[in-house]
């Protein structure tokens, strides 16, 4: 199937938040030629530090959009495998082997890119497509359509055009209405609050997150450092109630480090906090092992956050299904945990494929409705992955943790000789659940099981409508893929 595909009726859409989430979906629109204006309330794009990792099921969506060439230049593909140290004593306690004909069986490669740079890819690649991105640009609140229809006895001619669309109101008092609003505004989504009844309180967390870079000449420089397999792959340090990871950036010249750290006692405001000498949170003292210490002292600044755990937000649409909420909107992950940028790069491309079928305004809320019954399952299975993947890595002294180490040793005496099929068949099944997962498909999948049955359900009988996937054999089944 061909992605991405014009779509028969253009929207005008208004993407509230022009970072992962917002950029991605600018893209996925403007691609099918919708009319799309992002409105970021920061000054400019900043190429803020820190990495991220981006796994097949995101890589094989950038391919589509027609990134394939701005990965290899700026991502670093994954290769060999990951050391697992213990945090506190530097000893080895696992290996975990990146096979590459295994990953490619996923669908595509995996690469791990400066945040920044995924940022600027996406922004470049959505303005090139037709998306007008608007800096400086907070908004206030956002409003629901009011219904078109004249209520009873009432003038008909003298509703308001401006209220039978949603609208954005900025901070400056401008309003501008749109046929779509999308909120992809973040954690602390203004936008959400058009669409929830009370208002989503999250749960303060034990664990703080810290990120950071650091320049790979300073790794190689070391004498201990540049002997360990450090500098060119993606490694751990599993600790009591502390997890460290580090890996190459920026085509091999920086290094990505992130700390999860459960530390109650330390005062972190919510969201990003920028540019926090490393050297204040003392993080050398927690470790004996020389590799550790070493590679800390050499992180100047990082930015940091506390993990906010939020509860499951209820709706991601409004009653009229023409706000929508993507990415970490609708479900906030661990900050830096491997899918939090999946996450709102796979929403936008199965929300983006959906609306390259709408026929018309009345055709959003089937479409919208859609969405979120293709994305609910997907985001909670993501966020359990990773809560037990980044809780496995900081296991207190105690039974899981010796059960870990056990099963670690295992696939290091398996990696040591060649690829193991049994012993690596646990961590890919589920790895493979994740990595394979195609958002295009998700969406054009739905499209041809209920999409397609419900537009010709509408047509009158003696008129031929051509549909996509017109010519296909549908099976009937008594349940529907949405919830209308
Ligand atoms: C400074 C920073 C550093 C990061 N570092 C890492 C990292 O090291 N590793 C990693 O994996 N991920 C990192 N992330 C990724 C991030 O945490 C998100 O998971 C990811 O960007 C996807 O989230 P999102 O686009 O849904 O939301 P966000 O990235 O939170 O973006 C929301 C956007 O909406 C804008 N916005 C919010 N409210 C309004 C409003 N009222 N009006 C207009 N605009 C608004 C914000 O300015 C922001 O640009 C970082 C993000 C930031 C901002």
């Amino acid at each position: 199937m061909s992605h991405p595909r014009p779509a028969p009726f253009k929207l005008d859409v208004i993407i509230v938040g022009g970072s992962v989430a917002g950029l991605s979906m600018a893209l996925g629109l403007a691609l099918s030629g919708h009319t799309v204006r992002v409105l970021e309330k920061s000054p400019r794009l900043e190429n803020v530090p820190g990495g991220i990792r981006l796994t097949p099921n995101v890589t094989k969506i950038l391919v589509q959009w027609g990134l394939g060439d701005e990965l290899r230049k700026r991502g670093t593909l994954v290769r060999e495998g990951s050391h697992l140290w213990d945090f506190e004593t530097g000893e080895l306690i696992g290996y975990l082997e990146w096979a590459a004909p295994v990953i490619e069986e996923t669908g595509a490669k995996f690469y791990m890119m400066r945040f920044g740079d995924l940022q600027e890819i996406l922004y470049a690649a959505a303005v090139r497509a037709g998306a007008q991105v608007m800096f400086d640009t907070k908004v206030a609140f956002v409003e629901p359509p009011c219904s078109s229809e004249p209520s009873e006895g009432s003038d008909s001619s003298s509703s308001s055009p401006l209220y039978e669309k949603p609208s954005v109101h900025l901070s400056d008092g401008t309003i501008l209405e749109s046929d779509l609003i999308i909120g992809a505004d973040g954690q602390h989504s203004t936008v959400r609050l058009s669409i929830q009844e009370k208002a989503v309180k999250p749960r303060r967390t034990g664990t703080i997150v810290v990120s950071g870079n650091v320049p790979i000449r300073k790794i190689l420089e070391d004498d201990v450092l540049k002997t360990e397999s450090v500098a060119y792959s993606w490694v751990y340090w599993f600790g009591p109630r502390r997890c460290f990871m580090g890996y190459p950036i920026s085509f091999g010249s920086e290094y990505a480090v992130h700390l999860f750290w459960d530390h109650k006692e330390l005062d972190v405001p919510e969201g990003w906090i920028p540019n926090l000498p490393a050297k204040s949170l003392k993080l050398a003292e927690m470790t004996s092992d020389i590799k550790l210490s070493r590679m800390i002292e050499k992180i100047d600044s990082v930015c940091w956050q506390r993990y906010l755990d939020w509860p499951e937000i209820e709706n991601w649409s409004d009653d009229s299904s023409r706000i929508v909420l993507i990415g970490e909107a609708s479900h906030p992950l661990i900050p830096c945990s491997t899918q939090v940028c999946s996450l709102s790069v796979e929403a936008a491309a199965v929300l983006s494929t959906l609306l390259s079928y709408v026929r018309g305004l009345d055709h959003i809320p089937i479409l919208v409705r859609a969405y979120e019954t293709i994305r609910r399952g997907r985001s909670q299975f993501l966020h359990e992955v990773e809560v037990t993947s980044i809780a496995q890595t900081m296991f207190p002294p105690g039974p899981a943790r010796t059960a870990r180490d056990l099963e670690m040793q295992r696939l290091l005496h398996a990696g040591q000789d060649k690829w193991d099929d049994d012993a690596y068949l646990g961590i890919w099944g589920q790895l493979c659940e994740v990595w394979a997962y195609n958002a295009f498909d998700a969406a054009d999948d739905w499209w041809v099981q209920w999409g397609v049955l419900r537009e010709r359900s509408m047509c009158p009988q003696d008129q031929h409508v051509e549909l996509p996937f017109n010519h296909l054999e549908i099976s009937v089944s008594a349940q529907t893929g949405y919830d209308d």
